[in-house]
């Protein structure tokens, strides 16, 4: 079969590699759409949080590994003694493996398990024809969610649970910092949280239209001081970081009203500065998240009730032999893009 494999830092290849072959408690899935996500690239451009040097510890796995986290496709075949799951179920997979055995399992954090890791970045993942998952990964899709739709549930998980995770009460107004892919479903996460308005701050004209078309009021940040004109207006309650820069987690503590918070949800490469009296003169707080926890079925729920129209983030679909020029390549140089998905054949 085809997958995208990952050797080393800008060395992504298609390759020809064998199915995985069926495990006692294991599930395999026959993948039909993934999604690239920042984590893909900062694994392609950077080698960050891809498994390599030593196996990790739940998975024994290590590059050269195929990569891909957010995926959905069809069970193709069911491991002895897995229950509930059957072949031609229609699935998202939720990629975080976990121990299941550690104090964070243990009170349910698994999204903190000491040897947390994820499928597609520390085992093999879904830009392949076929991928082993562990049977609490998978979770079964209605008729009327697309595999398209299938795809973005994770990054969905991840804007929906910051939002839940957050201090934003309905009615309340907000800021995205940031409209990548997270950004603009974290404003759809906002909006249906009963965000009473959302701003939207990136330096992309073409993603604030579409952070604009989800009902996000737009400011362009390389035209405007955000934090100026958010202030100007009387603040915002609370400020989603999907950036990941000084400059912009700076500007969204300059955004939030007194008593206000900060949410942290990008992943920063570099340490930030913040000016803490700024943030005590107001008693504004800073809270961040880690991927999500028990929020996959709700999501899924809200997508199959028409609640959340996750497929517009979309901005290309491309094939999986497409995926390093035209996904990996493209989405550091054409700032226009925020969602590919990839079909596998
Ligand atoms: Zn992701
Ligand atoms: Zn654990």
């Amino acid at each position: 079969m085809r997958a995208a494999v990952y050797h080393a830092i800008k060395d992504v290849r298609l390759e020809d590699v064998a199915v995985p072959a069926a495990k006692p408690g294991k599930v395999k899935v026959n993948v039909k759409v993934a999604g690239i996500c920042g984590s893909d690239l900062h694994a392609y451009h950077h080698g960050i949080g891809v498994q390599t040097g030593a196996p990790h510890p739940l998975s024994g796995a290590m590059a050269p590994l195929t990569l891909g986290h957010e995926f959905s496709g069809v069970v193709a075949e069911v491991g002895e003694g897995v229950v509930g799951i059957q072949p031609g179920d229609r699935v998202a997979i939720e990629p975080i493996m976990y121990c299941g055995k550690c104090a964070s399992c243990r009170t349910g954090l698994y999204n903190q398990c000491e040897k947390m890791g994820f499928v597609g970045l520390n085992d093999d993942g879904g830009f392949a024809e076929y991928v082993l998952v562990e049977p609490y990964m998978v979770h079964k899709l209605p008729d009327s969610v697309s595999f398209e739709e299938g795809a973005l549930v994770e990054p969905t998980a991840v804007a929906m649970h910051a939002v839940r995770q957050s201090k934003l009460k309905v009615g309340d107004s907000a800021a995205v910092f940031g409209v990548g892919p997270i950004g603009l479903l974290t404003i759809l996460g906002a909006k249906s949280a009963g965000a009473s308005k959302v701003y939207a701050i990136d330096v992309s004209d073409e993603r604030l239209a579409l952070a604009e078309k989800l009902g996000a009021i737009p400011i362009n940040s390389l035209r405007q001081n955000a934090a100026e004109v958010i202030v100007a207006a009387g603040g915002v309650h609370v400020a989603y970081e999907a950036a990941g820069v000084q400059a912009t987690i700076a500007s969204a503590l300059t955004a939030v009203k007194r008593g206000g918070e900060v949410m942290v949800i990008a992943a920063f490469a570099q340490p930030a500065q913040l000016n803490m009296l700024e943030l005590m003169a107001k008693e504004a707080s800073i809270a961040s998240i880690l991927a999500y926890r028990h929020i996959f079925p709700e999501i899924i729920a809200l997508i199959a009730d028409g609640k959340l129209d996750v497929k517009r983030v979309i901005t290309k679909q491309i094939d999986l032999e497409q995926i390093v020029e035209d996904g990996l390549e493209l989405l550091v140089k054409d700032k226009s893009q925020a969602k590919i998905l990839v079909r596998i054949p």
